[in-house]
């Protein structure tokens, strides 16, 4: 360890910076961190947390709709959009205060700015060089839009969350997890959605099943999803809306653009370059599988690694790199077992493997599919449907991979998520009893297998 200067030194204060930084400042280790933006980086900010309170903000409407099947009646709702932004960034600000105690209780030197690696062991934070035995790049990434005349008039979902106004129309780019989210949300809070997304199906990646349901039930909820649709540009128009021209020749107009098209690697100015450090072609950092780059005493953990952008994941890492700096480098993270939600209105959450990658994988695979209306809605008049699938190897009868497609999926399945882990197989779901009523029983109670291959 050096004398001088710090054992660690990480850059950036998100999700996987602050987890190495506490846990190595606890155990001792002299731990700088050095932030330019808020504490907490993206998923406190600009991420998780805020999409999950305007979420709960939008599922409100639903309730109010479904409410007068219950008995209720009620004026007609109105909502606030400033009141919503005020009170976020209220509890944003809470967090940002408990993420910097949470730094300073554990004895971290945090450095508002900044960070450029000047030399092996050397970092620059606003014109000082600090020495660190170690340095973490824990950057994270960036929106990616494409470019298209007149892109400069759409947004990224780092502004979505401070519109000055809310959108009465809104057109979503793209298809992946913050498309279809925000495309959801917005829905949900009152404004005209339209999602635009460039291939034949939204969510790629996902089970075939899972994005096809997802799809009919957003468009149930007033989402307007168009696939195969390309936009060619954007141009502001006389009255002051944004005018979307698609390649099919159709055009569109909208209050607010939002490009949800990817996030890359913020390695750009850091330094890594001039020492060597390996960066693929997106930028991320290239790391083994002890996050070592390709350069001694430099690591990178998170979204700068682009393997998987989840805070959970970039959790994980974060503790599995500190135990391996105290010689304890037996935690593995296990890419194999993530389990993960997409919030749209209805949410999905999946863990493993879909039908079409167990089938590549596996000689033989069941798969076991239910999809129904949930009680609630029976009374609610919502039409919207529950689907549930469990993709099971035959030869072990292990279940490789379990989808939902329902309200509060990313509550159900994390307990799933352990006994999947844990190597749960169909005969272990069986032999579960299930709670009842609820609509998670249906995974301990499928038993005829509709797809066998
Ligand atoms: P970040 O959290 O991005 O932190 C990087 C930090 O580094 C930033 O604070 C940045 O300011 C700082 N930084 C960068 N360069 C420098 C520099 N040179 N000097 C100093 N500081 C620097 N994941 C989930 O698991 N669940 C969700 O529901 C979810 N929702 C999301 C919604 C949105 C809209 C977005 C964009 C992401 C969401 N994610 C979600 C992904 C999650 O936010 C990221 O995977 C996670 O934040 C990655 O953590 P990280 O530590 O790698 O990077
Ligand atoms: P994704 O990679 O999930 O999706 C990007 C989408 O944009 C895809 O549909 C992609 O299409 C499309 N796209 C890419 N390039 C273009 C282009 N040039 N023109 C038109 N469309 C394009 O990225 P996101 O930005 O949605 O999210 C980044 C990551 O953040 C996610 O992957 C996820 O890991 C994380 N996240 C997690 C959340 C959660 O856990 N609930 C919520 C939000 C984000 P195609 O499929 O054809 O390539």
């Amino acid at each position: 360890m050096t004398r001088d200067g710090f054992d660690l030194f990480i850059i950036g204060a998100g999700s996987g910076g602050v987890r190495a930084a506490r846990m190595a400042g606890q155990r001792g280790l002299r731990v700088a961190v050095a932030e330019e933006g808020a504490l907490g980086g993206t998923c406190v900010n600009v991420g998780c947390i805020p999409k999950k309170l305007y979420s709960f903000a939008a599922h409100y409407a639903d309730s109010f709709e479904e409410a007068p099947g219950f008995g209720w009646s009620h004026e007609t709702p109105s909502f606030d959009w400033s009141v919503l932004k005020a009170n976020r960034a209220r509890e944003i600000s809470r967090l940002n205060g408990i993420y910097g105690e949470l730094m300073t209780n554990a004895g971290v030197t945090i450095l508002r700015g900044r960070a450029r690696i000047v030399g092996v062991g050397a970092v620059e934070v606003n014109g000082v060089v600090h020495a660190a035995e170690r340095i973490v790049v824990a950057t994270g990434g960036w929106p990616v839009p494409p470019e298209v005349p007149g892109g400069e008039l759409a947004i990224s979902s780092n502004e979505i969350f401070d519109l000055a106004e809310f959108p009465k129309r809104l057109v979503v780019v793209g298809g992946g997890y913050i498309a279809c989210e925000f495309a959801s949300i917005f829905n949900g809070l009152g404004a005209r959605v339209t999602q635009l997304y460039r291939g034949e199906q939204i969510l790629r990646g996902f089970d075939r099943e899972v994005r096809d349901f997802v799809a009919v039930e957003m468009g149930k909820h007033g989402v307007d999803v168009r696939v195969e649709a390309s936009v060619l540009s954007l141009a502001r128009t006389a009255g002051g809306a944004i005018r979307v021209a698609l390649a099919d020749g159709s055009e569109l107009e909208a209050d607010t653009v939002l490009y949800a098209t990817g996030r890359a690697p913020n390695t750009a100015g850091l330094g890594l370059e001039a020492l060597g450090v390996a960066l693929a072609p997106n930028g991320a950092v290239v790391v083994d599988e002890g996050y070592r780059s390709s350069v001694p005493g430099i690591f990178a953990i998170g979204d700068v690694i682009d393997r998987v952008q989840l805070t959970p994941v970039a959790l994980a890492e974060a503790m599995a790199l500190v135990d391996s700096f105290f010689g304890q480098g037996g935690r593995r993270v296990d890419y194999m077992h993530i389990p993960t939600a997409v919030f749209t209105h209805p949410n999905i959450g999946t863990i493993g493997l879909s039908e079409q990658d167990a089938r590549a994988r596996f000689q033989k695979i069941l798969v076991y599919r239910t999809d129904f209306k949930a009680l609630r809605h029976t009374l609610s008049g919502s039409k919207e449907r529950t689907l549930m699938k469990l993709v099971v190897e035959a030869a072990s009868d292990k279940v490789v991979g379990l989808h939902m497609v329902g309200a509060d999926a990313g509550e159900t399945i994390q307990g799933f998520a352990v006994a999947m882990k844990a190597g749960a197989t169909k005969a272990v779901f069986d032999a579960t009893l299930g709670i009842h009523p609820t609509a998670a029983e249906e995974f301990v109670t499928m038993r005829n297998a509709t797809v066998a291959s």
